[in-house]
């Protein structure tokens, strides 16, 4: 009687481990992911935060553990994912195109393995200068100390872009600096600038941080985006809400143009870990869009445009299931 009642809680027990029942399965192997961001006082650093937040909340679901890492930005951010350094990474729309084909700093050399995932926020091409500098447009930029952005960061060429729309050579035409977004307040505040470029979405702790001090400033309009949209697919009109930044001198939205920042991968990232990613999002979209205010404005199918690299097998599948493509 003991003897078959032992051989019956054991065949029990051994059948329950083949068929699974019993308590959630739990991965027995953790994946873990870095995402490249940007500097700080940046939308791209929270954004990171933000996706990390949502997967690592079915840690034991998925298997998979996500950080976040600060970083020079967008050009930064490619590399480091072609180089397997890190596994996702934020980086503006026209940077993954470029990327892509082979363009600006990839020229002749594009980054096959870049996989789109899905978009983000909109970010802005956005020119702050002190109200002492006297600069009104653009224009007056000329000989002026001007930041445009680190190597590696999205801004740099955006600025170049913008300054050349505009007949100003960088090299020769200004005095330019070119360090991180996150350094530019600062220097702006203590007389060490006279203006700085930084593409992001609004609001960012950069602009709360240059519009706060004792150096009043104001957001510059870019003149000439007409030429820029015609020239360059991936540029688009935007604005500068300045609503958001109560110190700034400014009584109405500044007119720019912009781009969008997306979130991309490696052709050699697996399948179920983009799927994850994806599905966490998605699935979580209206508390995901409560975690930074720049997401105001997304939609779900908006996070679909935008992207020029391929669509990641594993967000393809998701976006399928969700009969979003
Ligand atoms: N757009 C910037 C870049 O690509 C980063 C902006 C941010 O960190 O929010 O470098």
């Amino acid at each position: 009687m003991k003897k078959s009642l032992l051989l019956v809680t054991a065949l029990f027990f051994g059948l329950s481990l083949l068929v699974g029942f019993g308590p959630a399965p739990v991965q027995a192997k953790t994946t873990f992911v870095t995402i490249g961001t940007g500097g700080i006082t940046g939308v791209y650093y929270p954004t990171g935060g933000a996706i990390a937040k949502m997967v690592n909340a079915k840690r034991t679901e998925y298997g998979i553990r996500a950080t976040v890492e600060s970083t020079g930005g967008s050009v930064f951010n490619v590399n480091a994912i072609m180089s397997g350094d890190l596994e996702f990474g934020v980086v503006q729309s026209d940077r993954q195109f470029q990327a892509i084909k082979g363009m600006a700093e990839w020229e002749g050399k594009p980054q096959k393995d870049l996989r789109a995932v899905f978009s983000i926020h909109p970010e802005s091409v956005t020119l702050c200068a002190s109200v002492d500098s006297g600069i009104k447009d653009i224009k007056d930029l000329k000989g002026k100390r001007v930041n445009i952005g680190n190597p590696g960061s999205g801004q740099r060429q955006n600025s170049i872009d913008a300054l050349e729309a505009n007949g100003i050579d960088w090299e020769e035409d200004l005095k330019a600096e070119q360090v991180k977004a996150a350094e530019a307040p600062g220097l702006l505040q203590d007389g060490r600038l006279d203006a700085f470029f930084y593409t992001v979405g609004h609001p960012s702790g950069a602009f709360k941080e240059a519009s706060a001090g004792a150096t009043k400033v104001r957001f510059v309009s870019i003149s000439n985006v007409d030429k820029l949209i015609d020239k360059y697919p991936y540029y688009a009109k935007s604005f500068i809400p300045v609503a958001q930044y109560p110190g700034a001198r400014n009584d109405k939205d500044v007119p720019t143009f912009g781009v969008k920042a997306t979130f991309v991968t490696s052709s050699k990232v697996p399948d179920e870990v983009v799927y994850a990613i994806t599905k966490e999002v998605f699935e979580n979209f209206d508390a995901f869009k409560k975690l930074h205010p720049a997401y105001a404005v997304l939609t779900k199918e908006g996070m679909l445009e935008g992207l020029s690299a391929p669509i990641h097998p594993g967000a393809m599948k998701y976006f399928k299931e969700a009969g979003l493509k």
